[in-house]
């Protein structure tokens, strides 16, 4: 079907049916959200606005829908450039496509903007661990959790011992190292950001990337850390904006939001992404997706972590999120953040490779790896080592450049 019958085709639809104007925007408003496409790309279609769960089946039944969602994968698809503007159906429509089209479309996107051999090897070390006074229900870490987790609270680790991990993690092959704490922000912790900038400085030297989580931070504190050699700022939103309350009380989604542009203002990459498997739908995980695909600039690194039930937490004994959730919310990512480096972080340890080549084929390309992953179990440096041979995969250098058909990409935060 040529592109003009498409276009008399959904007009003829948006204009006449009554069950189709229910279901879609009007094609006014639509015009208005539609970004500048290329002159190649597809004209704007009509967005479906799919609101079911999907269950392996799309809820678009619609042939007219399909077909419209189908042009706004293409448009994303044959897109040159990174876009900001995206609407949460337009994210919908193209999560919603039929999976192996999606994971298909996802690994035509990566190959273009990204090397698609190449996975970049990350080691997260927690360097506080426990006694953290948030709430966020599926972490061991909160104090309000931890009569049932028994995890202990431990002081923050020494200088040197940070540091002679990070050297066991580069010598294995890990090309960034992030560093965790847990507490709420970093509000009154002089000596601790002393101790972390010696951290961040002492990895750099090591020809490293180097992350730090830290929490809430201000202007100020993220000037510092970019000062001390920091190269990117993990802070997950974690999940959708309406879900979000579900599962955090203790901050806001815009506290979230806030410390993101800090990190951004001070020239440091950022990293956020979210968890699935905390019990929210599809429309929470298109919500998670379309809040970082819609920052000012798209995060240099997108992790997407399976929940770890951890018995003693409020979410303890939910169900691993499906696969397929993953898989889809992988694809989805890299085809509206082509540039993002999207990484298998929390949950990895439990799924088989097959799944996790998938998980690469459609886009991610970064795994944590190395003895432990905060809390919870990691797979290790041979496993990984192992796996990228059987699959031939190969390591990214740290600040390395992806190519990409816009040039290259600097990830190194200078
Ligand atoms: S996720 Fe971070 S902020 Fe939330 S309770 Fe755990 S350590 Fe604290």
């Amino acid at each position: 079907m040529n592109v003009f019958r498409v276009r008399a085709l959904v007009f003829r639809q948006s204009a006449l049916s009554t069950r189709g104007i229910g279901r879609l925007q009007p094609m006014s408003s639509i015009a208005q959200e539609q970004p500048a496409l290329s002159s190649t790309s597809p004209p704007p279609p009509p967005i479906p606005n799919p609101t079911a769960e999907t269950q392996g089946q799309t809820p678009v039944d619609d042939v007219e829908i399909q077909l419209r969602a189908k042009q706004i994968l293409s448009a994303a698809v044959a897109a040159q450039a990174p876009r900001y503007d995206w609407t949460k159906e337009e994210i919908a429509a193209i999560y919603h496509q039929p999976l192996m089209e999606l994971s298909f479309q996802a690994a035509t996107v990566h190959r273009r903007f990204q090397s698609p051999s190449q996975v970049q090897l990350c080691t997260l070390m927690n360097i506080k661990t426990g006694g953290c006074s948030e709430d966020c229900s599926y972490c061991a870490q909160s104090t309000r959790y931890q009569k049932g987790t028994n995890l202990p609270a431990k002081r923050v680790e020494s200088v040197e011992s940070v540091l002679a991990a990070a050297r066991i993690a580069r010598d294995n092959g890990s090309t960034r190292f992030c560093m965790g704490a847990a507490w709420r922000d970093m509000r009154g912790r002089k000596t601790s950001l002393r101790n972390i900038k010696e951290m961040i400085s002492g990895v750099r030297a090591m020809g490293m990337e180097v992350c730090v989580t830290l929490g809430m931070i201000d202007e100020k504190q993220a000037k510092e850390l970019k000062e001390a050699g920091l190269t990117a700022y993990n802070h997950n939103v974690d999940t959708s904006r309406e879900f979000y309350p579900s599962i955090i009380s203790t901050r806001t989604y815009d506290e979230r939001l806030a410390t993101l542009g800090h990190v951004r203002d001070a020239g440091i990459n950022v990293c956020s992404g979210g968890i699935l498997g905390l019990g929210e739908s599809d429309a929470d995980r298109v919500g998670l997706l379309h809040t970082v695909a819609t920052l000012p600039s798209h995060p240099e690194s997108f992790p997407v972590n399976a929940l770890v039930p951890i018995k003693g937490t409020p979410l303890g004994d939910k169900k691993p999120v499906e696969f397929t959730k993953m898989l889809r919310t992988i694809a989805a990512a890299r085809i509206i953040m082509p540039e993002t480096i999207i990484r298998i972080a929390a949950g990895r340890k439990t799924m088989p490779e097959e799944q996790q080549a998938l998980c690469f084929l459609a886009g991610a390309n970064a795994i944590f790896t190395g003895e432990k992953m905060l809390t919870t179990e990691c797979n290790g440096w041979d496993e990984d080592a192992a796996m990228f041979q059987r699959w031939g995969l190969t390591g990214m250098k740290s600040f390395q450049k992806t190519s990409s058909r816009l040039g290259a990409v600097d990830l190194s935060g200078e």
